[in-house]
């Protein structure tokens, strides 16, 4: 059976593939290890193997995590969709926020971040899919969505987040992918991450400029979300 870190060692491998592939600094992409449904126990093991940047989309969940990793040196990202009422909580027990797509969320972020703390790393989720998906925000709704964003104090813009309808298909993906990158820069050059590329699709991602990965199947294994 593969361990964590054999898993993580595959993964850095095919992330520096394709970084030298698409003619990019591997160092240029960071490799956000996503453990929703896995134990914290796993995610004490993959940091020993050298991962620090973990990703959760369920609050309670998270924060069960964090209280039993509290001294371990992590950085915390929510990557789930943010209903109102768990901003507060999310404001201050994260480090990064991938997944606001309306100002009433980001709002409520800055003004619920701790005071002497530093802001809140955000990125907009854009919908590219289309009628497809359901969340993020359109793409012609993106720069007023951004300016508004820029001009609140306990918040960070800091780019842009997609999760396009899953394909199999490379040049599909890319299009996705390259949709993203496209808006970020008429957005502003000197926004700098674009979160983007799973287990499936992570190729195509960094081929198109990537900086953010957010895996968890090609780490942890399938998730079992168990009897309910
Ligand atoms: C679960 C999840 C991932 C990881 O997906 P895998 O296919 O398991 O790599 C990435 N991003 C988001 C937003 C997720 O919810």
């Amino acid at each position: 059976m593969s361990t964590l870190a054999d898993n993580l060692n595959a993964l850095e491998a095919r992330i520096r593939d394709a970084a030298q592939a698409a003619g990019r600094d591997p160092a240029s992409v960071k490799l956000l290890a996503v453990s929703k449904t896995k134990p914290a126990s796993a995610i004490r093991e993959l940091h020993a193997a050298g991962a620090c940047d973990i990703g959760e989309n369920y609050l309670q969940e998270a924060l069960g995590k964090q209280a039993e990793l509290a001294d371990l040196p992590l950085t915390w990202h929510f990557i789930g969709p943010i209903q109102s009422n768990k901003t507060r909580a999310i404001a201050e027990h994260f480090d990064w926020v991938h997944a606001v797509d309306r100002l009433k969320i980001a709002q409520r972020l800055s003004e619920q971040r701790p005071a002497g703390r530093e802001p809140l790393n955000i990125c907009l989720q854009v919908n590219v899919s289309g009628e497809a998906s359901k969340s993020g925000c359109s793409p012609h709704e993106l720069p007023a969505l951004a300016e508004a964003v820029k001009a609140l104090p306990g918040v960070r813009l800091r780019g842009l987040m997609a999760i396009p309808e899953p394909t199999e298909d490379r040049a599909a993906q890319e299009q996705a992918f390259a949709q993203l990158r496209e808006l970020l820069e008429r957005l502003d050059p000197a926004l700098d991450t674009l979160s983007m590329g799973m287990s499936h699709d992570l190729e195509a991602a960094i081929a198109q400029g990537a900086t953010w990965v957010r895996i968890g199947t090609a780490l942890f294994g399938a998730r079992d979300y168990g009897p309910v």
